[in-house]
């Protein structure tokens, strides 16, 4: 599988498998009008349309009666967070993420047998090529798409050039977890007008980049359902915003971040709908950071009726039994 992957890497422009239909893809460019105070109220909509929150799909009760579906989310950016100043030093603190800090969340996840989904760059599979197969063996856990070297969408710019950076990604995916992946994460969280469309058209099951709601729902485009299941995410348990230097260290105690995964995840066991953590393995997978990690799982493991999956299994669940597209 690490060969696999190489070839597919060393090949680059000349792994072209469109898996969009490009004459299907709206030609719509990057550059978005901003809403100003001379919008018409139908302006205002249309501005909007492009990607909104459709139905909500939470089931009336998880697998198992339980009461909540907790989704633990890995993204490897790795090296790919400094790919525009690729200098030494700044690679090598993303290469700790593959170096120390995914085998500390890897073994943490085998101590509570927990499966988690990993969203891995192509740029960060391509330069340690044994993480996939490390994640892979455990037989739990997801691997799902996350660009090819962590681009951003809107500043793409071009239809096509998104399509086959997308098509490219899921063909070394596919190739290094030995099966097609289900599920994307936009880097950065970042939709181009197209990136909808092209999802769609590339057939994944759901997307994890929205954060229009707690729950899961189905996403709408222009008025319409698009079948598409989206399960979100947020910056409130995402760990880059809290320990990273664009933090400026305004919230650097991992206790204060244990507070706030804590507080996120009761409310969903409240509310008996999910929550979902985010992590970047060269930012959690510190020593200091890993132990928020074990006792947020350990906190959640001690309570009753509460389903552990991936986001895959969460997005298959509600889509059959949340009354789903
Ligand atoms: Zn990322």
């Amino acid at each position: 599988m690490v060969r696999s992957l190489a070839r597919c890497v060393t090949q680059g422009a000349g792994v072209v498998l469109i898996a969009a239909c490009l004459s299907c893809v709206p030609q719509v460019f990057a550059a978005v009008e901003p809403i100003t105070p001379n919008a018409t109220i139908e302006q205002m909509q249309r501005a909007a349309a492009n990607v909104r929150a459709g139905r909500t799909l939470t089931p009336k009760t998880w697998p198992g009666g339980a009461r909540v579906a907790v989704c633990i989310s890995v993204d490897i950016d790795n090296e790919s967070t400094w790919r525009d100043n690729p200098l030494p030093v700044k690679l090598s603190e993303g290469e700790y993420g593959a170096l120390e800090g995914l085998p500390r969340i890897l073994s943490t996840l085998d101590e509570f047998h927990v499966p988690a989904s990993f969203y891995v760059p192509v740029l960060s599979a391509a330069l340690h090529p044994q993480m996939i197969p490390d994640i892979v063996k455990r037989g739990r856990h997801e691997i799902g798409v996350h660009g090819w070297v962590h681009e951003e969408a809107s500043k793409i710019d071009d239809p096509e050039k998104e399509a086959r950076l997308l098509s490219q990604a899921v063909e070394c995916l596919t190739k290094a977890a030995g099966q097609r992946p289900r599920g994307i994460r936009a880097p950065s969280w970042d939709f181009s007008l197209n990136t909808l469309s092209l999802i769609r058209q590339a057939g994944f099951a759901y997307d994890t980049s929205m954060m229009a709601m707690d729950q899961p729902y189905e996403l709408n485009s222009n008025g319409a359902p698009t079948g598409l299941v989206e399960i979100p995410i947020n910056w409130i348990t995402d760990d880059y915003e809290y320990y990273e230097p664009e933090a400026s260290g305004s919230l650097p105690s991992p206790e204060a971040v244990y507070k706030i995964y804590q507080a996120e995840f009761d409310g969903a066991y409240q509310e008996r709908t999910l929550f979902v953590l985010t992590m970047h393995a060269h930012v959690t997978g510190h020593r200091s950071r890993i132990v928020v990690l074990r006792r947020l799982l350990a906190y959640m493991k001690s309570k009753p009726k509460v389903w552990f999956a991936t986001l895959g299994q969460v997005a298959d669940y509600v889509k059959h039994q949340g009354g789903a597209p």
